[in-house]
């Protein structure tokens, strides 16, 4: 069951890094204007990948002391990789362990985390980003709570597509268990709340379970979480 699981995964994989060869390659025979393809034109995109908190921020925590903002970077980073390697241009709001209140030279004194999401707007705006994926991990009072859950901006209409793009692939490809819908986010997410580009705001799983505290520690967990993002991402910029 679990080969068959890997062979669909890598089929699927496969499959991807062919349309999107296609895509690429239709564009280059496109250049004389004889226009044959449809060309996806993966590289005129703008990706951005934001992992939440980071630095004096570190997100929830587990009870044995796991930070939310390490595992957010390490998995942001995965999923930037991926898609930069099929050709889609990717940046990462931090790419290390720190708060993003000094990133514009803003006077943000005792604001630091209300100028932390500001910039992370400002940057993904300044970035013409057509798509936001900000990634996080959720906590919970009870701890029998675990599965992924996307929630999406109600600013723009693809938001949605966007976000059932990603719990459809986690249904299919990562936790078949995993019952639960996308979610509109309320104006207590602030970049959902502000963000004008399809935005969604991906809550990997919860450090408030144990159990799933200790896949998001593994690496090898990560991996197929993060490849997993980054098709259920081209499937939906493919479309
Ligand atoms: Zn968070």
């Amino acid at each position: 069951m679990k080969s068959h699981k890997f062979f669909y995964i890598g089929f699927t994989f496969l499959s991807g890094v062919f349309l999107i060869s296609a895509a690429v390659i239709g564009h280059m025979l496109n250049s004389d204007n004889n226009s044959v393809f449809v060309s996806a034109q993966p590289e005129a995109m703008c990706v951005v990948i934001d992992a939440g908190h980071g630095g004096e921020d570190g997100g929830c925590v587990s009870a044995d002391g796991v930070l939310e903002k390490d595992i957010n970077l390490e998995v942001a980073k995965k999923v930037a990789e991926l898609l930069n390697s099929m050709g889609y241009n990717t940046v990462m709001t931090r790419s290390e362990d720190n708060m993003l209140y000094d990133m514009y030279g803003d006077n943000y004194e005792g604001r630091k985390k209300t100028y932390d999401l500001k910039n992370r707007l400002k940057f993904t705006r300044e970035n013409e980003a057509d798509i936001l994926v900000s990634i996080h991990m959720n906590k919970f009072p009870q701890s029998q709570y675990h599965g992924l859950q996307v929630y999406y901006s109600d600013n723009h209409a693809d938001s949605a597509e966007l976000a059932q793009s990603i719990q459809s692939f986690c249904r299919l490809y990562l936790q078949s268990d995993n019952q639960r819908e996308v979610k509109k986010a309320g104006s207590n997410i602030f970049l959902l709340d502000r963000a004008e580009m399809p935005a969604v705001l991906v809550e990997c799983g919860f450090l408030s379970n144990a159990e799933e505290t200790e896949k998001l520690c593994d690496d090898e967990y990560r991996k197929k979480l993060s490849f997993m993002l980054s098709m259920a991402i081209v499937s939906y910029l493919e479309s």
